[in-house]
């Protein structure tokens, strides 16, 4: 039975286990519990944040608004010739999503394998990983926006996704809910094998021709033997987004450090790995008070136990203050600082 919560424990719902408690909070697991919440914080007066799987979010401090939990679920698909059109509630959890789909054999969403977190929050940051972006496959969403209480859908276009955002992180952070979010699939996989790790790991697994499964897995091993999994040690994955930098900027820098890797745009602009630059500047495995960042990739701050989300965000800021000192590039913060 629904209910608001008060003063709840809001560390362990997140993957930085940052310690903060949350005034208020309610479990959603349908739209007459989300109308229910929304009239209670009206009524109190109360900002709304919405929070899924907790994986991009950095607790600084008690969250004094009310905190809605989403636990909306819903998996509806409808095969049309080719193409796999799947609703999902936003509350379903992305990777079992993602695995749902490839064991039935549709393809489009193998390559976000093992990203944590919720279907609802992909649109937020659109996300992406190893060259696909889930923009790729976005059909459309629903959202509810907590001043006018209405359901209103979203094409791409309306969503306006770009690298890591989308308007639900500029005009729309905190505005409304993503309730639902449909994504087009194919039974004729167009497989995305650009980036190396893929490649090599394939060549590992003797995979010559690989199918929509193979990549799942490729992308599987590879994560789990990279990256640092939140349950053995707290992190938001990557704290900065990768610098996108003119080519004449490029061009500089790289004739001072030629190492630098860099990954041409369409549109002309170039892409600098923020990891490498961050470990260029020495800070590779570094701590600051029980922080500190991860000593396989740079990108990750991690949480080595007792960290508070100010000496997180006060590492990030030297981390921000060297990069930009020594390469001239500022970094932008991909994770949501609350
Ligand atoms: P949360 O952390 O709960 O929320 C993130 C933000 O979205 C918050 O501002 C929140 O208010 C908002 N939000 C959440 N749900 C909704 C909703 N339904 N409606 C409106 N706003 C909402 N990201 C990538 O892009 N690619 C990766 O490869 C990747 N790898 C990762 C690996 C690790 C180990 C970790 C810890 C994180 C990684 N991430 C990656 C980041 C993170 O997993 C994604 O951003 C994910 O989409 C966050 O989902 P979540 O449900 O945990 O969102
Ligand atoms: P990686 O493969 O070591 O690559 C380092 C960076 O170089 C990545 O950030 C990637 O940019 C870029 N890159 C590598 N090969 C590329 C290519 N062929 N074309 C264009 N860009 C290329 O990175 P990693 O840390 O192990 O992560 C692997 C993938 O998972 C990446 O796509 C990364 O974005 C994603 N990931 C994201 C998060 C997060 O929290 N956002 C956390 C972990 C992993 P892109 O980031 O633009 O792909």
């Amino acid at each position: 039975m629904f209910s608001i919560q008060h003063d709840i424990d809001l560390g362990s719902h997140t993957t930085f286990g940052c310690p903060a408690r949350a005034k208020h909070a309610a479990v959603v697991t349908n739209i007459q519990d989300l109308q229910e919440a929304v009239a209670f914080a009206g009524d109190m007066g109360l900002a709304i944040r919405v929070l899924g799987g907790g994986s991009n979010v950095l607790l600084t401090g008690n969250v004094p608004d009310l905190v809605i939990i989403n636990q909306l679920h819903q998996r509806a698909e409808c095969v049309d010739g080719r193409d796999v059109h799947i609703r999902f509630g936003s509350g379903e959890n992305w990777h079992d999503a993602v695995t749902w789909t490839v064991g039935n054999g549709w393809s489009g969403m193998e390559n976000l394998a093992l990203i944590p977190g919720t279907v609802g929050a992909a649109p937020m940051q659109n996300i992406g990983a190893y060259g696909v972006e889930q923009a790729s496959i976005f059909e459309e969403l629903e959202a509810f926006n907590f001043e006018t209480g209405e359901i209103r859908k979203f094409t791409a276009a309306d969503c306006d996704f770009g690298y890591r955002v989308s308007v639900f992180k500029r005009e729309l952070r905190d505005k409304v809910m993503i309730t639902s979010v449909t994504y087009r699939l194919s039974l004729d996989p167009k497989l995305v094998t650009s980036y190396r790790d893929v490649q090599e790991e394939l060549a590992t697994m003797s995979v010559t021709t690989p199918t929509t499964l193979d990549i799942y897995n490729a992308v599987v091993r590879v994560r789990t033997r990279k990256l640092p999994d939140p349950r053995m040690i707290g992190n938001a994955g990557s704290f900065f987004m990768n610098p996108v930098i003119t080519q004449e900027q490029a061009s500089a820098l790289l004739e001072r450090y030629p190492a630098m890797p860099t990954y041409p745009q369409s549109d002309g602009t170039v892409k600098v790995a923020a990891g490498w630059l961050i470990e260029q500047c020495g800070w590779k495995g570094a701590r600051h008070g029980g922080c500190g960042v991860h000593d396989r990739q740079a990108l990750v701050l991690v949480n080595h136990g007792g960290a508070v989300g100010s000496e997180v965000l006060e590492l990030s800021r030297k981390i921000q203050q060297s990069v930009a000192d020594t390469f001239g590039i500022t970094l932008v913060r991909e994770v949501n600082v609350w």
